[in-house]
């Protein structure tokens, strides 16, 4: 489902964020990245929707490279992509419904969305997202009056209603307190388990790791030192 052969990653500067990893992650797997900062777990992350341009080796997704796809083809990757970050970019003053239904943009012609002529279909995916994050009864709450781990579950809802099949997160519990934490993570596991959306996220904890993954992926340097199931994921990275 999703593949790297051989992927590196050398910034202009010389750094390198990312060195010769190989993986094949396969649909439903609820993958954690762990690492101290700096050891190329975003840049990994940004290499499956070519937000970050790889240096050598190929990424593939659903069998078609991404690496060498044109813009118009990771346009459209990207649409199956849906990705959330440490900072929610949500637009404050803006309805949760609003919010979510942005999503839609990446499906629709580049005209439509400017007039936002968005159809009933799209505001049904918005209420089925965000019922799976349980904020139905937010739909027109501002997005600024929610709490960080709701806005964040917004996010979550704004790449679903993409029907991506897969979910970028990078660190995306990084700046909320431990019970929003766990809200989200369980949010997005069972996501991925109930749509069959395979998960990638960053996390800084490895407690954390071992409580939400169904596999951990350790890096170190830009490679990877470890890759197995939880349980054996330890601290000593
Ligand atoms: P992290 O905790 O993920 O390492 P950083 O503070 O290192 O976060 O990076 C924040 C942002 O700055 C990211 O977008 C990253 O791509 C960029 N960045 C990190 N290191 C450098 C660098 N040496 N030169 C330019 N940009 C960088
Ligand atoms: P992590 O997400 O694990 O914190 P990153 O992928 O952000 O790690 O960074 C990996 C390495 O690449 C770090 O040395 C970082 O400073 C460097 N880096 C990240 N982004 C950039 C950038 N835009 N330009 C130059 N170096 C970068």
């Amino acid at each position: 489902m999703i593949t790297f052969q051989n992927v590196s990653k050398t910034y202009p500067n010389g750094v390198v964020g990312v060195r010769d990893v190989s993986l094949t992650i396969n649909r439903g797997e609820f993958i954690v990245l762990i690492g101290l900062s700096g050891a190329g777990k975003s840049t990994l992350l940004r290499t499956i929707n070519r937000l970050t341009e790889t240096t050598e080796g190929v990424v593939l997704v659903d069998g078609e490279s991404v690496t060498g796809a044109s813009s118009r083809d990771v346009r459209r990757i990207r649409g199956t992509i849906g990705m959330i970050f440490q900072s929610f970019n949500l637009v404050g003053v803006s309805t949760v419904q609003r919010n979510v239904i942005v999503g839609r943009l990446a499906h629709m012609p580049a005209w439509k969305g400017s007039l936002g002529l968005f159809s009933k279909a799209d505001y049904a995916l918005v209420d089925d997202a965000l019922s799976r994050v349980g904020l139905s009864d937010k739909l027109f709450s501002r997005a600024d009056q929610l709490s960080g781990g709701q806005q964040q579950r917004v996010a979550i809802a704004r790449a679903l209603v993409q029907q991506p099949s897969v979910l970028l997160a990078d660190e995306p519990v990084a700046s909320l307190d431990p019970v929003s934490t766990d809200r989200v993570l369980a949010d997005v596991r069972a996501i991925s388990q109930q749509l069959g959306i395979t998960v990638i996220t960053s996390l800084h904890s490895v407690a954390l790791a071992r409580k939400w993954a169904t596999r951990v992926i350790g890096m170190r340097d830009g490679g990877v030192v470890f890759d197995g199931l939880p349980e054996e994921a330890t601290d000593a990275r």
